[in-house]
């Protein structure tokens, strides 16, 4: 009796076994950015906090947006590096200029983790607090910038309110690397509505969706 029940037993564990195989199976076709390297760059840290309002720092609202941002990406079978997991900078004591050291040791970053792209994740900000809208800047140094710019921002058209369009940009971080990658402006922390939404989970999680959905449309685009 006793060994029947081991036999049902060790059925039951390989049909178990079996399923799991199965769903893991009909999981993987979703994960479209399987063989990419990303990465991200939330935006200031440490002692450059970015933009604010009243208390409330841009360097903190990227780094929300970048952690959520990695889970998505992840989810899709990405593997993601970020170049801070805490409110720090990338300069050293030893730079004479700290942002420039920054953004430096981020390109070299980038560049060492051979990264398929990267994505820089920063606030806005207006001197007119009616200006909303997430917007995308590429540099012109790589033609596969524009593509990601402009699949990223047509997932914000489609998911979040913004009639904003892509931006040319010359800033230092974008123009001294050939890796592919945009600034990613999540919103004005200048405008009450959007500066409410940005510190929402469920709004964080809306823009980092679309992200991910630009990125996968990207690597789509470029590798057909
Ligand atoms: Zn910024």
């Amino acid at each position: 009796m006793k060994r029947r029940y081991q036999v049902l037993f060790l059925i039951f564990f390989i049909i178990i076994l079996m399923s799991l195989q199965f769903v893991d199976a009909k999981i993987n076709p979703n994960k479209t950015l399987n063989d990419k390297i990303i990465t991200i760059d939330p935006g200031h840290g440490g002692r450059d906090s970015g933009t604010s309002y009243q208390g409330i720092y841009e360097k903190d609202l990227n780094l929300e947006i970048s952690k959520i941002l990695k889970k998505s990406l992840i989810k899709k079978g990405a593997t993601v590096y970020m170049l801070r997991n805490d409110d720090s900078d990338l300069s050293s004591e030893w730079d004479s200029e700290k942002k420039r050291g920054d953004l430096y040791r981020r390109i070299l970053k980038i560049q060492e983790n051979k990264s398929d792209l990267y994505l820089s994740i920063h606030i806005n900000y207006h001197y007119y607090n009616s200006v909303s809208g997430a917007e995308v800047l590429y540099h012109p140094i790589n033609p596969n910038n524009l593509i990601l710019a402009e699949s990223i921002m047509d997932q914000f058209k489609n998911n979040l309110k913004t009639d904003r369009q892509v931006i040319k940009t010359n800033l230092y971080l974008y123009s001294n690397t050939r890796v592919p990658g945009v600034l990613i402006e999540c919103g004005f922390i200048s405008n009450s509505n959007e500066r409410y939404l940005l510190q929402q989970k469920s709004y964080q999680e809306k823009i980092a969706n679309s992200i991910t959905e630009g990125v996968e449309n990207y690597f789509r685009k470029i590798d057909s």
